[in-house]
Formats: C-alpha cells, sequence, structure tokens
C-alpha cells in the first residue's frame, strides 16, 4: 500500500481564505479589524522566524498584527506589565508569547496572566479546563492539535470508536489533541517515554500521532496496515545529500511508514502550515466573542 498523502499547505490556504472573508465580514460589522499582537521575548533563531510568519500571516487575513520584540534580558515584570496593557486594550483580540521563554522567566506565571479570552494559544488553563470537560465551544482550544483534527477531517477516517494513540503527552500538543479524539468518540491511549513497548501500542491505531520531538522515530513496523498517521514533530538534522546543511523531518520515517500507512502527513508540508492557519482562525473567533459580549 503507499499512503494519501494529507497536504497540509492546500487546506491551510483554505483555512486562510476563510479567515479572510470573516475578517472583511467582522470590519464591516465593527468598523475595526480583529487584532493579534505576538510577544517575543529574545534572538531565538527559530522563534524569531515563527513570530515573524504569525505576524504577516495575520496581516495578509486583513487583520491588525503587531510583533512586539523585547530583549533577553527583558524582567518578569516588565513582560507581566505589557501582557496587562494588551489585555485591557480593546482592540486586542489574541495575545500570544512565544515558547520557550528565557530562563529566568516563568513560563506559568506568564501564561496565567494573560485574559483567557484573548489566548489564542490555548494554554491558559481556563481554556484547557474548558476542553477537558468536553466544552471546547467555550474554549480557545490550541492550534497544533486543531491542526491535527483537520488533517484527520480531510483523511476521512471515522473517529468514532476508532482507536487513537496519541505519542507525547504536552500541554501544548499531547494532552489537547487527545481531549479533541475524546470529543469524538475515539478510544484514547496517550503514550509518553514510559510506556511500556511502544511499538505495540503504536501498532493497535487506526489514527496514530507523533508528537514526541525525536527525530523518526516511528517507523514502519510501530504502524497498522492502512493507520492514519498524523506527524506533529519537526527536527532539524543533518542532510546526508547536502554536507554541512540540515533538513527537516518529522517524527515518523516518513518513506518507510508511507509504505504501510492508509494516509500520512508530510513534513515539512503537513501539521505546520495548518497551525498558523488555525491561530488566525483562533484571533477571528475571539474578535467575534469579545464583540458580542
Ligand atoms: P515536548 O518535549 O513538550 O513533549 C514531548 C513528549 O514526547 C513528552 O510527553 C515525552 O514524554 C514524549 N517522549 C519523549 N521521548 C519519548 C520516547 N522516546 N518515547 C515516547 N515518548 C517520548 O514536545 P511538544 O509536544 O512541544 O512537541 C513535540 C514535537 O512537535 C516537537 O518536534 C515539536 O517541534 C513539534 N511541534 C510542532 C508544531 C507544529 O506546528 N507542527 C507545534 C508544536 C510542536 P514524557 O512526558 O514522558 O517526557
Amino acid at each position: 500500500m503507499t499512503a494519501r498523502v494529507l497536504n497540509g499547505k492546500e487546506i491551510a490556504l483554505e483555512v486562510r481564505a476563510a479567515v479572510k472573508a470573516g475578517v472583511a465580514d467582522f470590519v464591516k460589522a465593527h468598523g475595526r479589524a480583529p487584532g493579534l499582537d505576538v510577544i517575543i521575548v529574545g534572538e531565538d533563531a527559530a522563534s524569531v522566524v515563527y513570530t515573524r510568519n504569525k505576524e504577516k500571516a495575520a496581516l495578509e487575513v486583513g487583520m491588525r498584527g503587531a510583533l512586539h520584540r523585547l530583549p533577553e534580558q527583558t524582567g518578569q515584570a516588565e513582560l507581566l506589565l505589557m501582557i496587562d496593557r494588551l489585555n485591557r486594550d480593546p482592540s486586542v483580540d489574541g495575545i500570544l508569547v512565544q515558547l520557550p521563554l528565557p530562563k529566568h522567566i516563568d513560563g506559568e506565571k506568564v501564561i496565567l496572566a494573560i485574559d483567557p479570552s484573548k489566548d489564542v494559544d490555548g494554554f491558559h488553563p481556563v481554556n484547557a479546563g474548558q476542553l477537558a470537560i468536553g466544552r471546547a465551544d467555550r474554549a480557545l482550544v490550541p492550534c497544533t492539535p486543531r491542526a491535527c483534527m483537520k488533517l484527520l477531517a480531510l483523511s476521512g477516517v471515522s473517529l468514532s470508536g476508532a482507536r487513537a494513540v496519541v505519542v507525547g503527552r504536552s500541554n501544548i500538543v499531547g494532552k489537547p489533541v487527545a481531549q479533541l479524539l475524546l470529543a469524538e468518540h475515539a478510544t484514547v491511549t496517550i503514550a509518553h517515554s514510559r510506556t511500556r513497548d511502544l511499538p505495540a501500542v503504536c501498532r493497535e491505531a487506526d489514527v496514530l500521532i507523533a508528537a514526541v520531538g525525536k527525530p523518526e522515530m516511528v517507523r514502519v513496523d510501530w504502524v497498522k496496515a492502512g493507520a492514519v498517521v498524523i506527524d506533529v514533530g519537526i527536527n532539524r538534522v543533518p542532510d546526508p545529500a547536502n554536507p554541512g546543511k540540515t533538513r527537516l523531518v518529522g517524527d515518523v520515517a516518513y518513506a518507510e511508514a508511507a509504505e504501510r500507512a492508509g494516509a500520512i502527513t508530510p513534513v515539512p508540508g503537513g501539521v505546520g502550515p495548518l497551525t498558523i492557519a488555525c491561530l488566525l482562525e483562533n484571533t477571528l473567533l475571539s474578535a467575534k466573542r469579545r464583540s458580542a459580549t
């Protein structure tokens, strides 16, 4: 079998087009554009690129986008002050603080400081709690897990009663995607670094989601024939074809897994592009909800 490739770039374009139309409607109705404010502390190269892309994506769909670049030595109090100002600014619908933060800043305190109604990353405990009690409709749901669900919808897999295995239990990906799968009536196993016989656990999966951060860890013999495989991992590894250069790979050994899976996401071009599209959706949703109250 050769798996169907689930192309995240294509759906991301559709989602962005829908958000753009929604933004235009919002501007007509409310006389202002939804606003996304992204904060980055420090100069981590990958994070600088991610935050620039987020600001650019917001501007491209007609939102007001702002990137606040703070120096590495910014104190926690100063960062919290900025968040407080954005919380109180009615033109701000989405606040995103790029992670990881420098070591001298307590990431949990920062997430707690964000107004949950503007928490477009969906990391605040209020949003995580709403998701956990089955009220995703009241929450802002983290973007990467939502991207995974869109790709599963594209695959056509019926989630009700399906066996789903999520490898990884982070608050950012593993746990929330497991909650979303549960809400769709899948039977969900969350695996992690202490899971015994991980290959055997994965082999039971009709839907396998890898969110680990270990290059090409999931091998073909971990994959059930016909399974839908969603690869969240983004790992930079040396490129044997270009000495001195690197390339991106996922957490799944793509070429071999694609021989057995029914459908699979590539890296790059799978979950990644859809994540930013989902961030734009969350910002528009936040703007609509906040303008309705
Ligand atoms: P974390 O490091 O926070 O979590 C990794 C999880 O994987 C942990 O639960 C850990 O288990 C588990 N794990 C680590 N090693 C193993 C192992 N050998 N066997 C089984 N489980 C293991 O990572 P994130 O969830 O933040 O990210 C995961 C990956 O997804 C990364 O590659 C990241 O770059 C990528 N990512 C991609 C995004 C996108 O837009 N496409 C967005 C966010 C992340 P334990 O809890 O026991 O330590």
